[in-house]
C-alpha cells in the first residue's frame, strides 16, 4: 500500500457459537497488532449466512471480548443489516456482464471440472448460456487469466491465477444469500479498513477478493495470516465443535495463552488484569516472530 491512512484494522466473527480458541487468537493478533499501530479496531458480525447464526452468540461473543479487555472504537456492524448494499453491488456487476446466473447442480460440476487448490474449479458450463431468469441460480463472477499475487506480512508473497486455481466463483448463493467473499470485500471497503490480520484458513481466499476489489474500484488492504489453531487430526476448531469456548472469569490466563500461541515473549511479572496485558501488549508485539515461524 503506498498512501496509508490511519491504520483501522478488524476483528470480524461469524456468529455461530461462542468464541473459541481460535477464534481468540484471531482476535488478540489483530487487537495487538492495532494498539502497536496506534490504530483504530472495529468489530464485525459475519452473519451473512444468517442459516448458520446461533440466537445470542453475537452478544455472547461481545461479552466475552469486553470481558478480555478488548475495546473498539465504532458500533459493531452486521452483514444481515446489509443486503440492500450487497445488492447494490451484484447488480453493478451484473450490469457489467461480470457476472452469469449457474443451474449446475454439484454432481455436473464434479463431472466436468478439473481440480483446483480448494476443489473442483467450476468448469464455466453457463459462462455462454445466458440464463435469464436469475432467481433461485447461484450467480458466477467471471474470473480473468492473469496472475494476482500480493505480499503478505506473515505468509510472504502469494500469487494465484483464479481462472485455473478457483475457477468461476459463486458471489450470490442459490439460496439467495450473498457469498462472503463479496460481502467481506463490500464490508472492509466500507468500513475504510486498510490492515486485515487475520487466521490463514483463509489465505487462499485472499486473491478472490483482490480481485473483487480491483472490479469495483476499491483499495487494496495490506494482509497478515496468523497460524490456525487445529485440533489433534490437525482440523481447525470451529465454534460447531463447542471446542474450547473461552472463559469470561478467566480472561487473563486466556489473553497469555493466545499470546503464547502467537510466539510473543512473555509479558513480566505482575501483569494483573487483561488492562495491563494491553498496556504491555501494545509496546511488545512483533508480527516478525511469526513470520519467521512459518517460513
Ligand atoms: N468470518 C470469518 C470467520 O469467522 C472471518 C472472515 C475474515 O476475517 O475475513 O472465520
Amino acid at each position: 500500500m503506498s498512501v496509508q491512512e490511519n491504520y483501522r484494522g478488524r476483528f470480524a466473527p461469524s456468529p455461530t457459537g461462542s468464541l473459541h480458541f481460535g477464534s481468540l487468537v484471531a482476535a488478540v493478533a489483530s487487537y495487538a497488532d492495532a494498539l502497536h499501530h496506534r490504530g483504530n479496531w472495529l468489530i464485525r458480525m459475519e452473519d451473512v449466512d444468517e442459516g448458520r447464526t446461533v440466537k445470542g452468540s453475537a452478544d455472547d461473543i461481545l461479552r466475552t471480548l469486553e470481558a478480555l479487555g478488548f475495546e473498539w472504537q465504532e458500533p459493531v456492524i452486521f452483514q444481515s443489516r446489509r443486503k440492500a448494499r450487497y445488492a447494490d453491488v451484484l447488480a453493478w456487476l451484473a450490469k457489467q456482464d461480470l457476472t452469469y446466473a449457474c443451474r449446475c447442480s454439484r454432481r455436473e460440476i464434479a463431472a466436468q471440472a478439473t481440480s483446483g487448490i480448494e476443489g473442483p474449479v467450476y468448469p464455466g458450463t453457463c459462462r455462454q448460456v445466458g440464463v435469464k431468469d436469475r432467481t433461485g441460480k447461484a450467480i458466477r463472477l467471471r474470473t480473468g487469466t492473469e496472475e494476482i499475487c500480493f505480499e503478505d506480512r506473515i505468509q510472504g508473497k502469494h500469487c494465484q491465477v483464479l481462472s485455473r486455481d478457483i475457477g468461476d466463483f459463486i458471489v450470490r448463493r442459490a439460496d439467495g444469500y450473498t457469498a462472503y467473499q463479496l460481502a467481506v470485500v463490500i464490508d472492509d471497503a466500507d468500513q475504510r479498513i486498510n490492515r486485515i490480520v487475520r487466521g490463514a484458513d483463509l489465505l487462499l481466499s485472499t486473491p478472490r477478493q483482490i480481485y473483487l476489489q480491483k472490479l469495483l474500484g476499491l483499495p487494496h488492504p495490506s494482509y497478515a495470516h496468523v497460524p490456525l489453531v487445529v485440533d489433534r487430526q490437525g482440523r481447525k476448531l470451529s465454534k460447531q465443535d463447542q471446542a474450547h469456548p473461552v472463559s469470561a472469569t478467566a480472561a487473563l490466563p486466556g489473553l497469555l495463552s493466545a499470546w503464547h500461541f502467537l510466539r510473543q515473549s512473555p509479558p513480566p511479572s505482575g501483569i494483573g488484569s487483561p488492562a495491563d496485558f494491553w498496556r504491555w501488549a501494545a509496546g511488545n508485539w512483533n508480527i516478525n516472530k511469526l513470520r519467521s515461524s512459518t517460513r
